[in-house]
């Protein structure tokens, strides 16, 4: 049996960076940078006001309290076209350049203004309340690195960074096939020992999740003909998920059909709970990745597999299975030789420590567990027993998985 990490090398070997295409940056939420961005303009452009209030020279306010001369006034986006002279104040908002020879800013609730005069109490040193040139960023600096995903934050940056189009990988189509002679599409006739797939729809959300652009292909039969069908029809995807018929079983026909196809096809068994099967196949230029048919098991091979590849395929280099540390907020058996992945609730104690709690059962059909979990509570193979409150590492669920 495969080691989790060796499949894992073995996918991502599979894969490359697509190329890059332009967005605008409205459309760039959830995208991954192909390039660096970089700002060209400097912001703020000039020194500006941080408050409402006066523009004034600070060496004025030495001898406070002091009354000076107002002089003019500047809102946001206006301009004084003169030197401010000692012994004058200007009426200043937020975000408007200090005149020429002002230095601080006395906010209004510290100045008492009366007609064109106002009078300052207290002393100010040089540069208070001021929001000096390229305090944000400067034109020329990177601001947004090659390889990161666009939060909402990201696309605020990049558009005051005055960059109205981006750079980003084109999104990796991955098509997506359910198998079984079983399995029908929610709302569908039902016959009597049938089941709804929910493969197709968790494995689909979990592609556009990762920043993959999904395309659902429905359910394939158990049959060598209809399985052929579709498989060609998914030959223009960047990767082929297919869910079931793996196994060794009379049924299981995905392997056969992709070599009579002319697939170049692995398959292994991982040693790994849940999802023991996995197939990595390459049809004609279209990674193939077959996953169990188990929804669980799908899921969990789908959160250490298939994510690593699409940010492969994105160009990022993100941690393929990010871990954190917890307590295991029950006594856990000792484990067998295949490293186990057990669906877990995340909580905090009255001390902060995160506890990781398994749920007592972990049959790969729960779906209803998966929903409800924070994440997978990894054990190692062969790992001894341990009781409530060992160090344990988890896998957690992101935000949206
Ligand atoms: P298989 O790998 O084809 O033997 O499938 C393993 C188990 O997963 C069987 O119990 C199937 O009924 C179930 N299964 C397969 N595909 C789906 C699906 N799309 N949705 C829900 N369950 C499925
Ligand atoms: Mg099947």
């Amino acid at each position: 049996m495969l080691t989790v990490e060796d499949a894992r090398a073995q996918i991502l070997a599979a894969f490359e960076p697509l190329p890059a295409e332009v967005v605008s940056v409205d459309r760039a939420f959830g995208r991954v940078l192909a390039q660096d961005v970089t700002a060209r303009v400097t912001q703020p452009p000039r020194d500006v006001s941080a408050m409402d209030g006066y523009a004034v020279r600070a060496a004025d306010l030495a001898r406070a309290p002091v009354t000076l001369q107002i002089v003019g006034e500047i809102p946001a986006g206006g301009d004084f076209d003169r030197r401010l002279p000692p012994g004058a104040a200007v009426r200043i908002f937020t975000g408007a350049p200090l005149p020429d020879g002002a230095d601080t800013i006395v906010i209004q609730e510290n100045a008492a203004r009366d007609g064109d005069r106002v009078t300052v109490e207290q002393a100010e040193p040089a540069g208070r309340w001021v929001r000096p040139a390229g305090l944000d960023f400067q034109a020329g600096s990177v601001g947004l690195a090659a390889g990161r995903r666009l939060s909402a934050r990201d696309v605020g940056l990049a558009a005051a960074m005055n960059r109205p189009w981006l750079s980003v990988r084109r999104k990796p189509r991955v098509a997506v096939l359910s198998t079984g002679n079983e399995v029908v599409l929610p709302g569908e006739e039902l016959g009597p020992s049938q089941i709804v797939s929910s493969n197709g729809y968790g494995l689909s959300a979990f592609v556009e999740a990762c920043g993959g652009a999904p395309l659902h292909l429905g359910v394939a039969p158990d049959t060598k003909a209809g399985l052929r069908e579709v498989l060609e029809g998914a030959l223009h995807a960047d990767l082929l998920l297919t869910s079931g018929g793996v196994s060794v079983g009379e049924h299981d026909l995905v392997q056969a059909v992709l070599r009579d196809l002319g697939a170049d096809l692995g398959f292994w068994k991982i040693a790994m709970r849940p999802g023991k099967p996995l197939m990595l196949a390459d049809l004609r230029g279209t990674a193939v990745l077959g996953l169990p048919g188990n929804p669980v098991s799908g899921m969990v091979c789908s959160t250490l597999f298939v994510r690593p590849a699409i940010d492969r395929m994105l160009g990022r280099d993100a941690p393929a299975e990010p871990r954190l540390p917890a307590l295991a907020g029950r006594d856990l058996g000792d484990n067998g030789p295949r490293q186990d992945y057990m669906r877990c609730t995340l909580t905090l104690d009255g001390d902060g420590n995160r506890i990781a709690t398994p749920f007592d059962r972990q049959d790969s059909s729960m779906l209803s567990r998966l929903a409800q979990a924070d994440g997978l509570l990894v054990r190692a193979p062969h790992a001894p027993a341990l009781p409530a409150g060992g160090a344990v590492e988890v896998v957690p669920f992101d935000a949206g998985v």
